[in-house]
């Protein structure tokens, strides 16, 4: 046994398990490919400058999580703790904004890192898949990106999540309320983190997970009281155009999410059956991220599901989702001619998109049907040293028992007839 194991707060995932990590990633991004959604993929790490400008200085991300190193030519450079800033420094780096088809819209699938207390749901490396909109303002792509996401969990067979949703203001009527915000945090009994945090970000201290933190922000000032008419309306017509889709949300005014770029609508998928790591896809606009990050002004929207949870609710729900089985037909060869002739139509059927395998390491019958059985595939192909004799291949339909000689000419059209 090797003495090695996966790096803590890390684990691997192996089939069958792996499979449904698959067919979530799979599930999600149909849907963002379904709405015109291109694919892009960004490199596993970045200038740590960009999440350190984009994601926030005063964010737990930028401040404790990011794994970061210097290169031997000096360079520093972060693993990527999220998606959304690179997919943006990508976008601008490719000019994709001045080709004259905003908004971009943009999916993708990939591996986190962030150095987080790992515990159940929470790990260092981790997998989201997600969607943005780059450089139009338009309540309908909020609401058109909150219903994808819902449809994602959906078609899966989710039904445990609820949608929170709120607005965080714009650099308008932000900074107002962000004064007011301090005012208040200022008269509060937090330690000199906290103050601190207070000081550079104010409604990061909202996010404040501590009982004693949360008792003293009852009675804080709610953004959605301070929010200017540009920002109102807009936020009404993202729920009402929602509402009309059919997507039940709660509005959650002390909802800030734990990134700095949000601007307007942001909105956070949490799911009941998970405990403490209970959000399992979050999101919303960031209509500065640019504009932070160099480029010009791009209003923005996007979000990230995380695959892991997604997999962990559909645990706690006991969803178990209907996988097809990935072989359809296994070849069991028992002697080395029965071998040669059974492997060459092992590539046959597969060449003709047939997904077949064979009986590997040369086990007799009775292991080799065990495995054809384990691999959940439609048909068996057997062949043993009398049906060579005889010219044959016993083709067995593993759902009825049924079993038949077949010539080997004409196994291709035998083996379709059965799966249809
Ligand atoms: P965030 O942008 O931080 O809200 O992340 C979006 C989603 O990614 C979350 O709702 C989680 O489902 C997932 N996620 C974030 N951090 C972790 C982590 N450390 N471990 C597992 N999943 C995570």
């Amino acid at each position: 046994m090797s003495t090695f194991q996966a790096p803590k707060g890390t684990y691997d995932l192996i089939p069958p398990r792996s499979a449904v990590f698959l067919a979530v990633r799979d599930a999600i991004s149909a849907q963002a490919r379904s709405a015109g959604y291109g694919y892009v993929e960004t490199p596993g790490f970045e200038d740590v400058n960009l999440f350190a400008r984009g994601v926030g200085e005063s964010t737990d991300i930028v401040t404790k999580e990011m794994y970061t190193l210097t290169t031997k030519g000096g360079d520093q450079l972060a693993l990527r703790p999220e998606g959304t800033a690179s997919v943006l420094r990508a976008a601008l780096q490719a000019n994709l904004h001045k080709q004259g088809n905003l908004p971009v819209k943009l999916w993708y699938s990939g591996s986190y890192y962030r150095y987080e207390r790992a515990q159940a749901g929470r790990y260092r490396h981790f997998s989201q898949v997600g969607a943005e909109a780059i450089g139009a303002e338009d309540p309908a792509l909020d609401a058109e990106l909150i219903i994808l996401a819902d449809q994602a969990y959906r078609s899966l067979g989710l039904r445990q999540y609820r949608i929170l949703l709120n607005s965080l203001g714009d650099k308008e009527c932000r900074p107002v309320y962000r004064e007011a915000l301090q005012t208040f945090l200022r008269g509060l009994d937090l330690d000199e983190e906290t103050l601190r945090r207070a000081e550079i970000n104010p409604l990061r201290v909202l996010d404040d997970k501590r009982p004693d933190v949360q008792k003293q922000l009852v009675d804080a000032p709610l953004l959605r009281d301070y929010l200017c008419d540009a920002c109102k309306a807009y936020h009404e017509e993202v729920r009402a155009l929602i509402t009309a889709a059919g997507v039940v949300f709660e509005d959650d005014p002390k909802l800030v999410r734990g990134l700095d770029y949000y601007t307007r609508t942001t909105f956070e998928f949490v799911h009941d059956g998970l405990g403490a790591q209970s959000a399992v896809g979050g999101g919303g606009r960031y209509d500065g991220l640019s504009e932070m990050i160099g480029g010009p002004a791009l209003p923005s929207v996007g979000w990230a599901l995380g695959v892991d949870r997604t997999v962990l609710a559909l645990e706690a729900e006991g969803v178990e989702l209907d996988l097809p089985a990935t072989t359809s037909v296994f070849a069991v060869a028992i002697g080395e001619e029965a071998r040669r002739l059974l492997f060459g139509k092992v590539t046959e059927l597969r060449r003709a998109g047939i997904a077949t395998d064979f009986s590997f390491g040369g086990k007799g019958l009775k292991g080799s049907m065990k495995d054809a059985n384990r691999s959940g595939a439609r048909i068996a192909l057997v062949a043993g040293e009398r049906d060579l004799a005889e010219g044959v291949i016993q083709v067995k339909d593993m759902e009825s028992g049924e079993q038949r000689p077949v010539a080997p000419d004409a196994l291709l059209d035998a083996v379709r007839g059965i799966l249809g």
